[in-house]
């Protein structure tokens, strides 16, 4: 979480360009200010040595009330289905490769988007794909593994048309432009990634 607010906070600007060409231009001050606020949660909880099920299930309560858009509710959602899916004190990379995709799902369900659409679900989805099939190996090498298809995925959205949230209102000439949040998304998984790396 540390590692996913400073990553959010040094692409705030770039979020937000990407949001201006076919949104509404807030997707950077709007994960700013959730994961500024994570982050503060996230310390304490840790101080509280909180378990990483019930930490995710916190952490992403407070990202559902601090950000106003559309992708506090969904990211928020997704973290506390994770939690909700980890139990104990540690989980290894199947239990975590699980706890994602039970996350990537309950995302899927309050947004109604699949791959394709061109949102964050077209970086999550594959992320957590290459998670799961790094299963039998590491942590880090299962991040490293998904922060590379999360970026792919989110490169993969340029060409397509959006048809699920604000940028679905431009239609065709949403065409030409990656998504903002598939780019948060890659953020995220690539901080994960990192902060897992020896
Ligand atoms: P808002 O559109 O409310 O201003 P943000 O700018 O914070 O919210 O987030 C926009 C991003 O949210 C988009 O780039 C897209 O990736 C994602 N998004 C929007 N609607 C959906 C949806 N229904 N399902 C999945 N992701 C979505
Ligand atoms: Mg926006
Ligand atoms: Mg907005």
């Amino acid at each position: 979480m540390r590692a996913a607010a400073a990553a959010i906070a040094a692409h705030e600007a770039e979020l937000s360009a990407l949001d201006a060409a076919i949104g509404d231009g807030d997707h950077g001050a709007n994960l700013r200010r959730g994961f500024s606020a994570v982050a503060v949660t996230a310390e304490q909880l840790v101080a509280d040595g909180v378990q990483p099920g019930p930490f995710l299930v916190e952490v992403g309560g407070t990202l559902i009330s601090s950000v106003g858009g559309a992708a506090g509710p969904l990211y928020g959602t997704a973290l506390r289905s994770a939690g909700k899916a980890l139990s104990g004190p540690a989980a290894d990379t199947a239990a975590v490769g699980a706890a994602l995709r039970a996350g990537l799902d309950a995302l899927c369900r309050l947004g109604g988007a699949q791959v394709g659409d061109k949102t964050m679900v077209d970086a999550f989805a594959p992320a957590v794909g290459a998670f799961q099939s790094a299963a039998d190996q590491d942590l880090a090498t299962a991040a490293l593994r998904a922060a590379a298809a999360a970026e792919e995925g989110m490169r993969a959205t340029t060409p397509l048309r959006a048809r699920k949230g604000r940028a679905s209102y431009l239609g065709e000439r949403s065409i030409g432009h990656q998504d903002p949040g598939a780019t948060s998304t890659a953020l995220m998984f690539r901080a994960l990634a990192e902060s897992l790396t020896p």
